[in-house]
């Protein structure tokens, strides 16, 4: 008797058996392989599973075991090997095996509808319409000309038959009688050509050489080359080889903004099937994406974090870009790290991973220390272009205008002047405008969350960034009544409406999640900053990632002490690879760019090192200091946490799982809390937490499997706890 194993998403984490629909005949039954689509009852729901293995067993106790209702798939959309990293995922990341199944499928197949191969609709002859000898069907001469036309090419789209003049009338009659069959047309495939690149620099033809060489093999390489260093120039090259192997390449990057700009790079180099696949793509184009991957069409992949689960079975190359990026970690749900599964993906497909960045993550600079990684330096920007002079402005004392010291405005206005763009960044976080009572020092606080609420002038609101909630900005203070409310720090808004009025004329873009939540919003500026004319660039850290903005001269982060006073351990470490990223925006061609950073803490050891070493140095320092202490990545961490109505519920949980659990762990883990997260109080409800420490990522592994065992033991009425794996924060 065959049993399905499945995996079914839902929130338990376990698989789940079936017996095959009663309607199974044998022959459709040895059709069903690990990767294939079932329909089955689930609770009283009906769900779409998926079939992780199909097992005989002598004896099956029939009335504990239900029957699927449905095969979906007549061959399996999923390979053994990308089920393999699944399971991988769901045993590291202590997911449920349904939900990282799931999420590796495009939404049309998860709800269960029929897989569409990608082409044109045509028809082809049957078995019975291929032995009709020539000349039948005289009596109905539409159908024989159908079918003459059948005889002479083995399959015809739909079009061009009713070029001819046969209607879908006509084949229908034919299919009636099974003289023809309905097919799909495959596209004609695309002969891959690549354009020749950029003659390659020594240190970028050094990288290249001794990359390609581990072509076909598994092998982890972390490419850590300054901004403007042409990392970009390194893939493309390297792309290049790979397709003239015949594999497929997988390329993730952080951003979504970025897609348009990475791809028309791409699609100008080589002539082939790139597909992108990310978030802001709608339904249908997502499955094509998908579809393209799967079926091998596709020969690159551009895409987000979530890409990483796309289906490539001649995978030959892995580029992560800016891997130090914290969105490749996913921060909800399915928390997985996608640097560290395309790493997986790449031992599993036996091929080299690259890892690029100006500012590589710790981690990355430590496996290379350790030997597991290939190392690659890029120097020196290429073309020629030299790095900008960094600078701070000691803002102490100092009359400042909407945040601007008048030494920071004199150096805007120069660069203006001589015809360059300016790029302005603002730390949102810790900077953002609240509403405070100068009477009696009230403070707009968010009713759901321990967070101060930000002003939205032009909407006259308030919003909480934490929880969305919004309110209508009051006239007066709620506590004394008095009308003097005054706005304190500052926002993009404001500093926009300043440098509008302060730089007439001059055209002024704003970059944040707010001005570039349109399709090709972010796009169509990188495009508009290409002609070069003088503006300003205002924006958040979503101008860190990456773009290239060769008019851009000046950089000036309006206030560096924001990310100074971090509690977070990994705070210098991102500091560092902010700063260096903004800085990283100037003068990436032609004349050599500045840098001005406005500080109250000049002499901030931090920033000192910022102004003194270059990004390299000062990583190898940190990362000196973090394994001094024994902290990530000398060490392995997980999270357990609690969302609760009240504070007490979650603490209490968490303090029986330590006791039940701390007497089974390994000898090198310790655990530390319960305690209150670092934003104890957000959208409504308290957080706390666990931490785990562990001197080996399997130690870690070992005591996270008996604390999320006895987590799911415990009763856990009216709260919610998760497992963070290699969490990012909550330090
Ligand atoms: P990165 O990704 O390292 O920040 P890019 O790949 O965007 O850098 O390259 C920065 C600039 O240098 C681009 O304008 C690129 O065309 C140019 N460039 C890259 N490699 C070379 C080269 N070998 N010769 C001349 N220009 C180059
Ligand atoms: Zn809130
Ligand atoms: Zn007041």
């Amino acid at each position: 008797m065959s049993i399905f194993r499945l995996a079914i998403p839902s929130p338990l984490r376990a698989q789940f058996d079936y017996l095959p629909p009663a309607d199974l005949t044998p022959e459709e039954l040895s059709r069903v392989k690990p990767g294939c689509r079932v329909r089955v009852p689930f609770g009283r729901r009906e769900v779409t599973g998926y079939v992780l293995a199909i097992e005989e067993k002598t004896e099956v106790p029939a009335n504990k075991i239900r029957a699927a209702l449905q095969i979906l798939d007549d061959f399996p959309l999923m390979s053994t090997q990308m089920i393999e990293i699944c399971l991988w995922a769901a045993n590291y990341y202590h997911h449920p095996i349904g939900e990282v199944m799931a999420s590796a499928f495009p939404a049309t197949l998860r709800s269960g509808k029929a897989h569409k191969p990608l082409g044109a609709p045509g028809w082809r002859l049957s078995t019975q319409g291929k032995g009709l000898p020539e000349g039948a069907l005289a009596r109905s001469p539409k159908q024989a000309q159908a079918l003459a036309a059948l005889q002479k090419t083995a399959q015809i789209d739909t079009v061009t038959l009713t070029g001819e003049g046969i209607s879908s009338t006509v084949m229908r009659s034919l299919l009636t009688k099974d003289l023809v069959e309905q097919c799909t047309l495959k596209p004609p495939t695309r002969k891959v050509k690549s354009h020749s690149g950029l003659t390659l620099n020594t240190e970028q033809s050094i990288a290249v050489t001794a990359i390609q060489a581990t072509l076909g093999g598994f092998h982890c390489h972390l490419l850590e080359g300054v901004t403007g260093s042409g990392k970009t120039e390194v893939y493309l090259q390297l792309i290049a080889r790979a397709l003239e192997q015949n594999m497929q390449i997988l390329v993730l990057i952080p951003e979504i903004g970025l897609t348009p700009q990475t791809s028309r790079r791409f699609e100008e180099r080589f002539q082939a099937n790139i597909i992108n696949l990310h978030s802001g793509l709608s339904e249908g184009e997502r499955y094509k994406g998908w579809e393209a991957a799967r079926d091998g069409s596709a020969h690159i992949v551009i895409g987000t974090r979530s890409s990483v689960f796309a289906p490539l079975d001649k995978l030959g190359l892995i580029i992560v870009d800016e891997e130090h990026d914290s969105s490749y970690k996913q921060q909800d749900g399915f928390r997985y790290s996608a640097r560290d599964i395309a790493v997986k993906r790449a031992q599993q497909a036996q091929c080299p991973v690259l890892l690029g960045s100006a500012t590589p993550s710790l981690e990355s600079i430590y496996n290379v220390q350790l030997g597991r990684y290939h190392h690659h330096l890029l120097a020196q920007r290429a073309g020629g272009a030299q790095l900008p002079k960094v600078a701070t402005i000691d803002i102490r004392k100092q009359a400042l205008t909407a945040g601007f010291s008048a030494a920071l405005l004199d150096a805007v206005a120069d660069t203006l002047n001589r015809g360059k763009q300016v790029l302005l960044f603002l730390n949102r976080r810790g900077f953002a405008p609240t509403l405070q009572c100068h009477d009696c020092g009230w403070l707009a606080e968010c009713r759901n969350c321990d967070a101060r609420l930000t002003v939205h002038r032009r909407q006259g609101i308030l919003r909480c960034h934490h929880c969305t909630a919004s309110v209508k900005m009051p006239g007066a203070c709620p506590d004394c009544h008095g009308r003097a409310l005054l706005t304190s720090g500052l926002g993009t808004q404001q500093a926009d409406e300043f440098l509008r009025a302060h730089f007439p004329g001059v055209p002024l873009h704003r970059v944040d999640s707010d001005s570039m939540r349109a399709k090709d919003a972010m796009s169509n500026l990188v495009t508009q900053m290409q002609n070069a004319d003088p503006c300003i660039l205002l924006g958040t850290q979503m101008l860190t990632k990456g773009h290239h903005f060769p008019g851009v001269n000046l950089v000036a982060i309006i206030d560096a002490d924001a990310a100074l006073f971090s509690t977070d351990f990994r705070g210098e470490e991102r500091m560092a690879q902010l700063l260096t990223q903004v800085a990283g925006r100037a003068g990436r061609e032609g004349e050599p760019g500045k840098v001005l950073l406005q500080t109250h803490y000049p002499d901030h050891p931090t920033l000192q090192s910022i102004l003194t070493k270059t990004y390299a140095d000062h990583a190898r320092s940190i990362l000196a200091d973090r394994l001094a202490l024994g902290m990530p990545p000398a060490s392995s961490m997980a999270l357990i946490r609690t969302d609760a109505k009240d504070a007490a519920t979650g603490e209490l949980f968490l303090e029986r799982l330590r006791e039940q659990s701390a007497a089974n762990l390994p000898a090198s883990t310790r655990l530390i809390g319960p305690l209150p997260a670092p934003m104890q109080r957000r959208a409504g409800l308290f957080r706390s937490q666990l931490l785990l420490m562990a001197n080996s990522r399997q130690d870690a592994q070992l005591a996270a499997r008996t604390l999320v065992t006895s987590a799911d033991k415990l009763p856990a009425r009216g709260l919610k706890w998760t497992i963070d794996i290699d969490p990012l924060d909550g330090m």
